[in-house]
């Protein structure tokens, strides 16, 4: 053929904009330079042991390598149901309103396609973790961009959204994938209401809910406000909680109905989790461990390093209360791309442009505090350098 032309869902998507990053880094460690990478939000360090050994005895067992349900294996979507209740005191039907995923993203991208028709609107939240537009531009949606911006704590504004009596579907995220904003039950309670008044499908990204120190150790689930379960569903994922993001094992919980949508676009398109990982799974989601705690003041060490020491060469950030990002605003003499060539360029450090999350993030850079703390203390050292 000569002429392969890519679909118009393709080409709606925003364009990549962390590409000319990553072209420089690649460069820089084909180079031989040695590269701090905090761009990237991937957890160092392994998961516990006992999960890992969970998974090696569940491939012992032959009858454990055929397909899986695509509802999930029973034994899993019940450790879910049980995990949710003891964390946040949420009663969930494990047979109708817990849907495991092949890692949150997964459901997150699907599931416009089963509420949205074409040119419907999605309102997502901006700067944010992208799968929220390109899962809503490839169901055909409209999407009204909510922006998330430090005078409000980084929480959308609902009444200033234009386009609510058209939306079908949105999206919010706390802890929140860049800013580390938390949301309170009192704001989750303010989406409900708004969400029913207007016939909005709630889609609330939970990844960091178990990544929170500083006295907010423990961020509310979106369905404990009253009402949330007639409304939306939570995502969650043991990618960050238990440092499993490889292993691709997540679910989606809530609304019977939008469970069940979900759930019939992906029996069309998936087959379900490796039971093996699902197994492991439930070992991770049922057992009593001082992981979490140990995790969370691994992060808190290494988030005090970071913002201390560029405190100590005059950049001043908040410090977050959650989530493994700091979203720091960038000196007055650059934008978000600019400092991020220049610590590429001048430092090998990698960090995440605020832009690449949307025109919003502008303004900021993300770094992952997914490198050991003296990595961090290094990189301080480096940046102090060049600015
Ligand atoms: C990492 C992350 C996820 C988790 O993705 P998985 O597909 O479960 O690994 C979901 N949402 C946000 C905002 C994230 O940053």
């Amino acid at each position: 053929m000569e002429n392969i032309r890519q679909s118009e869902r393709l080409n709606k998507l925003p364009p990549y904009l962390f590409f000319e990053i990553d072209k420089l880094k690649n460069k820089a460690r084909q180079g031989g330079r040695d590269i701090i990478d905090l761009g990237v939000g991937d957890p160092d360090r392994p998961p516990p042991k006992f999960i890992c050994d969970a998974l090696c005895e569940a491939l012992k067992d032959p009858n454990i390598h055929r397909y899986a349900f695509d509802l999930g294996q029973p034994e899993f979507r019940a450790a879910v149901s049980k995990w949710y209740k003891k964390r946040f005191n949420v009663e969930l039907d494990p047979e109708k309103e817990v849907l495991p995923l092949i890692g949150s993203k997964e459901g997150i991208a699907h599931v416009p396609l089963a509420f949205v028709n074409p040119r419907d609107w999605v309102l997502v939240p901006e700067p944010c973790y992208p799968p929220y537009k390109s899962g809503s531009l490839f169901a055909g949606a409209n999407i009204e961009i909510m922006p998330l911006i430090e005078k409000n704590s980084f929480l959308p504004d609902l009444s200033a959204v234009k386009k609510a009596s058209k939306a079908r579907l949105m999206f919010i995220n706390y802890p929140n994938n860049p800013t580390a904003a938390v949301a309170g039950l009192d704001f989750f309670q303010a989406v409900v209401d708004f969400a029913e008044k207007n016939n909005i499908i709630v889609c609330h990204d939970a990844a960091y809910s178990e990544l929170a120190f500083d006295g907010v150790s423990r961020p509310a689930s979106f369905l404990a406000a009253e009402g949330a379960k007639a409304v939306g569903i939570e995502f969650h994922s043991l990618s960050k909680t238990f440092n499993m993001t490889g292993w691709r094992i997540g679910f989606a919980c809530g609304n019977a109905d939008i469970i069940a949508g979900l759930a019939k676009v992906k029996s069309n398109i998936d087959s379900g989790i490796f039971n093996a990982i699902q197994r492991a799974g439930v070992a991770a989601l049922n057992t009593e461990t001082d992981h979490l705690e140990n995790m969370n003041q691994l992060y808190k060490e290494r988030r005090d390093a970071l913002i201390d020491g560029l405190a100590s060469i005059g950049w001043k950030i908040n410090k977050p209360k959650a989530t493994f990002y700091v979203w720091a605003a960038v000196p007055k003499a650059y934008n978000s791309m600019g400092l991020s060539q220049r610590l590429l360029e001048d430092a090998d450090i990698v960090v995440t442009p605020g832009v690449g999350f949307g025109k919003n993030g502008e303004g900021y850079v993300r770094f992952a505090l997914t490198v050991p703390t003296d990595t961090l203390k290094e990189a301080v050292k480096r940046i102090g350098k060049v600015l």
